[in-house]
C-alpha cells in the first residue's frame, strides 16, 4: 500500500509529443482514483510514469514521499492490468497466475496459497486447469486481475481493463473491481474514457484535458459543480444543456436571460472573486434532470420533439422557439411528440460559464438545493 505523488511531472516523448504538462497529483494510500479524459489526453502516459515504464522528462514521481524516478519497474512493486488480456496462451490459468511469483522466487506453498486465495476472491477456482482460449472475456480479465493480485502490489494500475468486454460482463466486473478494492484496501489508479464507469468506481476523479489535470474531486462534487465548460460537457449522460446568454446587472443583483425569460442568479452563488461584468458573454448550463414540470404562470412552454424511453426515465427533446434542449423526466409522466410541456428551472441548480475561457463563474450550489 502506498501514497503516489506526481510533482510537476511532464512527459515529452522522443518524437516531440508533449503528453503531460506539469502534473501535480496525489493518490492517497488506499484510495481508488480514476483518471478520466478523452483518448490521447495522457492518461496511459501518467500510469506508465507511475509504473516506471517511462521516466518523466521533468518533475518527480514519489511513493510514500520517496522519489522513485530512477527505480526500475520491478522494484516499485506495482501491478498493471491492461485492456488486452495479455495471458500466456500455452499456460493454464493456475500457471498464468503463478508466473510472476516464480520469478520472485517464492516457495511453492506460498505460491499455491496466493493463487488459490486470489482465484477464490475472483470466482475463477473452477477454471484453474483451463487454458485462456477456452475462457470467456470476463474470465480472462479476472485471471489478469488475479495475476496482478498475487504479487500483493502496493498499487494497482488499471488501464481501461473493461473496454474489451461486452456490456453485461463489463457491469459485472465493475462491481467486482469495487469489491476487490474494498477487500484489499490497496491504492488503485484506474484509467478510463467512460464517464459512467468513472462515476461509479472512483472515490475521486481526476479529469484530464490534453496533458493536464483540470479538475479533481469526488464524482458527486464534479457532477454538481464542474469547474469548466469542458468538464461539464464531459460528465453526465445525457449531457448538460448549454445556452448562450449575456450577463445582466441590476445594482448588486445579477441575472441572465434563459429561453427568453429573465432568471435572477441566487446572490449566495455569486463569487466575489469572479470577474463578472454586465454584458459579459456567458454560457448557462442546465442538466436535463434540472428541468421540472411546472404550474407556474411564468413557466416555459416547450414543444416536445422526440421522446426516448430509458426505463426509469425518459429523455424528451424540447424546443422553445428555435432552441433545442433535452429534458429528463420520470417515465410515468405522460408525454408525446407534439405536446407542449410547461417547464421551470430552479436557479439554484444552474451552472454559469464564461463564454471565453470556459471557467465556472458561480460558487458551488449548497447541498439540498435552495438556501
Ligand atoms: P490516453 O491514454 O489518454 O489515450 P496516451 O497517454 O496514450 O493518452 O497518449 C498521450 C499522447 O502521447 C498522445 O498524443 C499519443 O499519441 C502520444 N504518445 C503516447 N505514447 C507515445 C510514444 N511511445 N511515442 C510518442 N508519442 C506517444
Amino acid at each position: 500500500m502506498a501514497e503516489i505523488t506526481l510533482k510537476g511531472a511532464s512527459m515529452t516523448y522522443p518524437n516531440g509529443t508533449k503528453a503531460l504538462t506539469s502534473v501535480d497529483l496525489t493518490v492517497r494510500d488506499h484510495e481508488f482514483l480514476v483518471l478520466l479524459g478523452p483518448s490521447g489526453c495522457g492518461k496511459s502516459t501518467l500510469l506508465r510514469l507511475v509504473a516506471g515504464l517511462e521516466k518523466p522528462t521533468e518533475g518527480e514521481v514519489l511513493f510514500d514521499g520517496k522519489v522513485v524516478n530512477d527505480l526500475e519497474p520491478l522494484k516499485r512493486n506495482v501491478a498493471m492490468v491492461f485492456q488486452s488480456f495479455a495471458l500466456y496462451p500455452h499456460l493454464n490459468v493456475y500457471k498464468n497466475m503463478a508466473f510472476p511469483l516464480k520469478s520472485m522466487k517464492l516457495k511453492p506453498e506460498e505460491i499455491q496459497r496466493r493463487v488459490e486465495e486470489a482465484a477464490k476472491i475472483l470466482d475463477i477456482e473452477h477454471v484453474l486447469n483451463r487454458r485462456p482460449r477456452v475462457l470467456s472475456g470476463g474470465q480472462r480479465q479476472r485471471v489478469a486481475l488475479g495475476r496482478a493480485m498475487v504479487r500483493e502490489p502496493v498499487v494497482f494500475l488499471l488501464d481501461e481493463p473493461l473496454s474489451n468486454l461486452d456490456v453485461k460482463m463489463r457491469l459485472e466486473l465493475r462491481d467486482q473491481i469495487v469489491s476487490l478494492h474494498k477487500r484489499l484496501g490497496t491504492t488503485f489508479l484506474y484509467v478510463t474514457h467512460d464517464q459512467a464507469e468513472a462515476m461509479q468506481l472512483g472515490d475521486r476523479l481526476a479529469v484530464m484535458d490534453t496533458g493536464r489535470i483540470v479538475q479533481i474531486g469526488s464524482p458527486q462534487e464534479i457532477y454538481d459543480h464542474p469547474n469548466s465548460l469542458y468538464v461539464a460537457d464531459f460528465i453526465g449522460a445525457p449531457k448538460m444543456n448549454f445556452f448562450a446568454a449575456l450577463l445582466r446587472a441590476d445594482g448588486p443583483n445579477w441575472s441572465v436571460r434563459l429561453l427568453g425569460r429573465e432568471m435572477p442568479l441566487p446572490p449566495e452563488r455569486i463569487d466575489q472573486d469572479a470577474a463578472l461584468a454586465p454584458g459579459m458573454r456567458v454560457v448557462v448550463g442546465v442538466r436535463p434532470e434540472d428541468f421540472a414540470l411546472s404550474r407556474r404562470e411564468d413557466a416555459y412552454a416547450a414543444a416536445v420533439g422526440q421522446v426516448m424511453p430509458m426505463g426509469a426515465t425518459q429523455h424528451v427533446e424540447a424546443y422553445v422557439g428555435n432552441q433545442r434542449f433535452l429534458v429528463s423526466l420520470n417515465s410515468h409522466t405522460p408525454v408525446c411528440e407534439g405536446d407542449t410541456l410547461r417547464l421551470e428551472v430552479d436557479p439554484h441548480t444552474v451552472h454559469l460559464f464564461a463564454a471565453e475561457g470556459g471557467q465556472n463563474l458561480l460558487l458551488p450550489p449548497r447541498k439540498g438545493g435552495k438556501a
